[in-house]
C-alpha cells in the first residue's frame, strides 16, 4: 500500500491535531490513545512516512529501526510499565483490524491483560 499523508497520524506529526504526549524524538512520537483498551494504552508512531511494520523494515536504515526501537523502550520506561510487564502489538494490514495506515506500536500494560490471541 502506497504512503497517504492524509491519514490521522501524519496529521498528528504535522501537529493539526493534538494528542497527550509521553514521549518525543527524532525517530518517534508517543501518547495516550484516545479510546484506552487497557489501564496503560500508548502508541509510538515513527517519524518515517511507513505504512505499517514490513513497509517500515523493507524501506528504513538500520539507525532508523534502532532509533524507533528505543523510542519505545523509552515510552515503556516513562510509563513506568518495564517492571510489571507490557504487550506490545503491530497491528498490520486488513486481518489484524489495522485501522490508521501509518506505523505504530501499541504498548498496553498497567494491569493483567487477556491471554487471547497472544
Ligand atoms: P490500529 O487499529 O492498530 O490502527 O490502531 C489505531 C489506534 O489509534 C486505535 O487504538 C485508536 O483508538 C487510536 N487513535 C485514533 N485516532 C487517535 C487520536 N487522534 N489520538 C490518539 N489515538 C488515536
Amino acid at each position: 500500500m502506497e504512503y497517504n499523508s492524509d491519514n490521522v497520524f501524519a496529521k498528528i506529526l504535522r501537529g493539526e491535531i493534538p494528542t497527550n504526549k509521553i514521549y518525543e524524538d527524532e525517530y518517534a512520537l508517543a501518547f495516550y490513545d484516545i479510546a484506552p483498551k487497557a489501564k496503560i494504552h500508548a502508541l509510538v508512531i515513527s517519524k518515517a512516512m511507513a505504512v505499517d511494520f514490513e513497509d517500515f523494515v523493507e524501506h528504513s536504515t538500520a539507525s532508523e529501526i534502532e532509533g524507533y526501537m528505543r523510542a519505545i523502550v523509552r515510552t515503556a520506561e516513562k510509563l513506568g510499565v518495564i517492571k510489571e510487564g507490557y504487550r506490545l502489538v503491530f497491528n498490520s494490514g486488513k486481518n489484524s483490524g489495522q485501522e490508521v495506515p501509518h506505523l505504530h506500536a501499541h504498548i498496553l500494560g498497567g494491569e493483567p491483560l487477556p491471554t487471547n490471541h497472544m
